[in-house]
């Protein structure tokens, strides 16, 4: 290897490790017992992902596997891939809706202001946001953040489900409308919905209302303090 390409492949490993480092994994398996990571564009989010990988790795060759995802129209006016961020082993796992302006920049989820509002929201049941894992319902930003459209949300789908299987949360937190009804597939309002728990397969689902909606109804962080109660309870951290 000439020193030109010796430098050029550091800088891709110290690249990778940032990578890594920001979905939330700090250590790796010294024998890593799967197949090369793959980083072209996945006709299908699954595919290049090892099922027997332990999950923070599978999770991160899934990351990988999206990061170019062309699998609706929404790649056109993206920057990135929002794939979600925190602790792969995390019991908790906070669900938004897309990724906004800030997030598409940053590449991670909730990091504008509804997001320093979450982090609150966190801190105040005990956690912090790197014990949790965050991710939302579609990985992409819509133009001028308008709902997502059923083909998109279709189209990201598999993501979501394959990243629910790597995570193997205890409780999902769902937040807003728009989560909360994508993942119990209902079209109940939010209002009847939040307050108890529901079950996706072995998964506790507890929606609430979004912190972005928060920030413009304040009258509504009491019934969310109530929701985190109940996660907090559930979780044995009360
Ligand atoms: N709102 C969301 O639902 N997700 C984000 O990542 C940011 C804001």
């Amino acid at each position: 290897m000439n020193r030109d390409a010796g430098g050029e492949a550091i800088a891709a490993v110290q690249s990778y490790i940032y990578y890594l480092q920001r979905l939330g994994i700090t250590e790796l398996p010294v024998i890593l017992a799967v197949p090369p990571v793959r980083t072209e564009a996945a006709t299908l989010p699954a595919q290049g992902v090892a099922r027997d990988a332990v999950p923070a790795i599978r999770l991160a060759q899934l990351a990988a596997a999206v990061h170019d995802c062309r699998q609706c129209g929404l790649y056109r006016g993206r920057t990135q891939v929002v794939f979600g961020t925190g602790d792969p082993a995390a019991a908790l796992v906070f669900i938004g809706e897309a990724p906004g302006h800030d997030e598409d920049v940053q590449g991670e989820p909730f990091v504008g202001a509804a997001g320093q509002l979450l982090n609150r929201i966190i801190a105040a049941i005990g956690l912090s946001r790197e014990q949790v894992y965050i991710l939302n319902i579609i990985k992409c930003r819509p133009p001028q953040n308008r709902n997502p459209q059923p083909d998109e949300i279709a189209a990201c789908w598999p993501i979501l489900q394959e990243q629910l299987a790597c995570l193997r949360p205890r409780i999902i937190c769902a937040l807003g409308t728009f989560a909360a009804q994508t993942l119990l597939q209902t079209e109940e309002r939010i209002s009847r919905l939040r307050g108890r728990f529901h079950r996706l397969g072995d998964i506790q689902v507890m929606p609430t209302y979004h912190p972005a909606f928060l920030l413009r109804n304040a009258q509504y962080k009491r019934a969310v303090w109530e929701d985190m109660q109940l996660i907090q309870r559930a979780l044995g951290l009360r």
